[in-house]
């Protein structure tokens, strides 16, 4: 046996590993992640190492190659965990050891230390929020807010401020001058630090959360590790109950990972665990450069900081003693990467916590079939909070709409009459008003009325996209022409668009209800930096009374004078190529009724649907959880889907079709000839849903077994033979498991 053995973790350098023999008496302490000790270079000299491959295949002369000298006794260190990790990785979801090993460790980056500014209250507590009041009373919303966040805390980074308050420099230059805050900088670590004083907002948990966190204690003290579904509705109060579980398990001296989706991860959100915790929190964003990252991670490994929060890739922290990993949100999409190794950050943080001794908490008002099914066969353990935690909010009143009758009575706006007149109410009262669109992308295309042709993209399988009505866009490419004013098939001058983005909505919402102020969110209007900020915080501060938006708008933000949302077509995400799409529009329209009421008055949610009698609608509209999932799961049984089976797809992409088609064959044939005798099913190969992009065809093959593992030989089986194969190189294979 040997060892790949690498000396230097840094990016640049993974790729050069040096291979030693494993001498017999080693064998069975060595595996990926061990560090050990190597002879190095012409003299020979001791050096430290870590293994992060072994094979029977030596990569050069065997005579030449030198025998490990030892383990390195002691503690494993967070390298060692994350090597380890990476190895689980490669193996699980199949991609290289390097992609694996790119993911897990962080980028090392010698960057120049930063400046870390501040804004600093300079008032005491009780003068602060008489300047906030005043603040309202002449409607400076952001001043207010600022101002209402300062009380609570002494100080706010700049960039909290910034990102996740939607505060503006002209805001703060002003309150500077009239002596009410201070600027500051430090130079120290990069991180966003707040010291609270822990006695403002102080929450006593009611009797579920009580329960939970006292359960939870129990059990960690008497040295059970449990994975942990905890099930409560929006607002029931979950993120105090891990506020709990945290405490806990600092108190025992270790540390705890805390992944919340980024499109969630808002200031109001960050605010509360600084609060709590202060400079033992971390936080890690994709905004952040690599260097800003880097910096958090070295003060998780220095001990500073101890909780770190983030998005799927804070399960790479390297923490010396991890005893906790809470995944909040847990159905959220964003938790798979999509990029190899094709990890879900559910399954890498069961492994994790289980390499670690630590306890896994997922939460959800939504859970994932996957948790609840495991929760329900006693995998998981399953807490629940089944009421709002605030006495004064109400969960809002849901009502679905009919399209059909709409249309049926001659009325063909968008609008059916009843969101009409419920927007007409909200302007009339003052209110806001959310509009959604639940699925991205689903923007005008032009077709021809003449030959009934779309315009498509002449290197992509998919229509074109209509922008500003000036230019057609491909979303997959990128590729850009000029609207033309003849159908390029047939020459016809009729040519139109069709279909109805946000923009569009946004016309026929200004055309309806020309008094309105109305602001549009989506992929166009945010693009720019701080775009995405901008719109929310003139929304926030009542500078519009309707927010028109995709996904973007339903995740996190709490507007408390937003009494109504209007879902304008539920089932545009009804009917997408995903197995998971019914369960996906149950979870957004769920989410999308949480937005409404959140404040003290009561909030209405009307759903518009060519669909009303959807079980995922239905279900959304009546809040009812468990009979969505029972009726999902008969669906998921009769077809062999996640979780009733295990399911993986082989992507294989080439630009050229011949080539795609014999790589096809061979990869069919070799997950036949591994599957022989089980009772795995194959599917296809047919072609990806989108057959091409950018110029490379893509074709899918699936496969489903009741066991992983058998998949997982498949998986393997298949990548050893295409390691031998004619097309090796040319067409990119791609495991990814649902
Ligand atoms: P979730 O994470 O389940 O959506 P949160 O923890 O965000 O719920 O709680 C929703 C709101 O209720 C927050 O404003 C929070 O401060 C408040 N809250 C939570 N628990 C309590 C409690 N025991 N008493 C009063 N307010 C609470
Ligand atoms: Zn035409
Ligand atoms: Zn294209």
């Amino acid at each position: 046996m040997y060892a790949n053995i690498i000396i230097d973790i840094s990016h640049e350098k993974l790729d050069k590993t040096f291979q030693y023999r494993i001498p017999p008496e080693l064998e069975d302490q060595i595996q990926a992640g061990t560090q050990v000790e190597i002879p190095f270079g012409a003299g020979n000299r001791l050096r430290k190492g870590y293994v992060v491959g072994l094979t029977e295949k030596e990569e050069f002369d065997k005579e030449r190659i030198k025998p490990v000298a030892g383990v390195v006794a002691g503690s494993v260190t967070a390298e060692s965990q994350l090597i380890q990790l990476a190895w689980w990785m490669k193996e699980r979801y199949g991609s290289t050891m390097n992609q694996a090993l790119k993911t897990v460790l962080p980028v090392k980056q010698k960057v120049k230390q930063k400046q870390a500014r501040f804004i600093r209250r300079l008032l005491t507590r009780e003068e602060t929020l008489e300047a906030a009041r005043e603040a309202g009373r002449k409607h400076y919303k952001a001043r207010e807010r600022l101002l209402l966040a300062l009380a609570d805390g002494m100080e706010i980074p700049w960039q909290v401020a910034m990102d996740q308050m939607n505060l503006s420099p002209a805001t703060l230059k002003p309150m500077a001058e009239k002596g009410l805050i201070a600027l500051v900088s430090e130079t120290v670590f990069r991180n966003p630090r707040i010291q609270g004083d822990a006695a403002a907002g102080d929450i006593s948990l009611n009797q579920e959360q009580s329960r939970i966190a006292a359960e939870f204690r129990d059990r960690y003290d008497k040295g059970i590790r449990e994975k942990a579904l905890v099930y409560g509705v929006t607002g029931s109060g979950k993120t105090e109950v891990y506020m709990e579980m945290i405490s806990h398990v600092l108190q025992k001296g270790r540390q705890v990972i805390v992944l919340i989706p980024e499109i969630a991860l808002t200031y109001q959100t960050v605010m509360r665990f600084y609060s709590r915790f202060g400079g033992l929190v971390s936080i890690i964003n994709s905004r952040m450069s690599a260097g800003e990252r880097y910096d958090q991670f070295e003060r998780a490994r220095s001990g500073e900081a101890r909780i770190m929060i983030g998005p799927r890739s804070a399960l790479f922290t390297p923490f010396s003693d991890l005893g906790l990993i809470i995944i909040d949100e847990e159905h959220e999409t964003a938790y798979k990467s999509e990029i190899s190794p094709r990890y879900h950050a559910r399954e890498t943080a069961e492994h994790l916590a289980e390499m670690n001794d630590a306890a896994l908490v997922l939460g959800s008002a939504t859970p994932s079939l996957e948790a609840y099914s495991r929760a329900l066969r006693g995998e998981y353990g399953m807490y629940q909070l089944t009421k709002r935690a605030k006495e004064a909010s109400r969960m809002a009143n849901v009502q679905v709409i009919d399209l059909r009758e709409e249309l049926k009575s001659g009325n063909r706006s968008i609008f059916s009459r009843g969101l009409q007149e419920a927007m007409t109410k909200r302007l009339e009262r003052g209110q806001q008003t959310m509009l959604f669109m639940n699925r991205r992308g689903y923007a005008s295309f032009v077709s021809c009325r003449s030959c009934g042709e779309a315009i498509r993209c002449p290197h992509c399988d998919v229509t074109l996209t209509l922008h500003f009505g000036q230019k057609l866009v491909c979303h997959y490419c990128g590729y850009e022409v000029k609207t033309p004013n003849l159908c390029p098939s047939c020459g016809s001058p009729y040519i139109a668009g069709f279909g109805t983005g946000t923009q569009k909505i946004e016309e026929m919402t200004k055309r309806m209800f020309p008094q309105a102020r109305v602001l549009r969110m989506d992929m166009d209007t945010t693009s720019k930096k701080g775009g995405h900020q901008e719109i929310l915080s003139a929304f926030a501060d009542g500078r519009a009374d309707i927010l028109i938006g995709t996904q973007m708008i339903v995740k996190g933000h709490d507007f408390p004078n937003v009494t109504l949302v209007g879902v304008l077509a539920a089932d545009l995400s009804l009917y997408t190529s995903d197995f998971r799409c019914g369960e996906r529009t149950f979870q957004l329209l769920t989410q999308a009724a949480g937005r409404a009421g959140r404040g003290e008055l009561q909030g209405e949610v009307l759903i518009q649907t060519y669909n009303p009698e959807h079980y995922s609608i239905q279900c959304a509209a009546s809040q009812d959880y468990e009979s969505f999932y029972a009726k999902e799961m008969v669906y998921r049984d009769m077809l062999r889907y996640p979780p009733s089976c295990q399911m993986m797809a082989v992507l294989a992409s080439c630009p050229q079709e011949e080539t795609l088609e014999t790589a096809m064959t061979d990869l069919n044939k070799w997950a036949m000839e591994a599957g022989k005798g089980q009772a795995v099913q194959i599917i296809g190969p047919a072609q990806a849903t989108i057959y091409k992009v950018n110029d490379i065809y893509r074709k899918i093959l699936y496969l489903k077994d009741e066991n992983y593992d058998i998949l997982i030989k498949l998986k393997n089986h298949m990548d050893d033979n295409s390691r031998q194969a004619s097309w090796h190189g040319h067409v990119a294979v791609q495991y990814d498991f649902a």
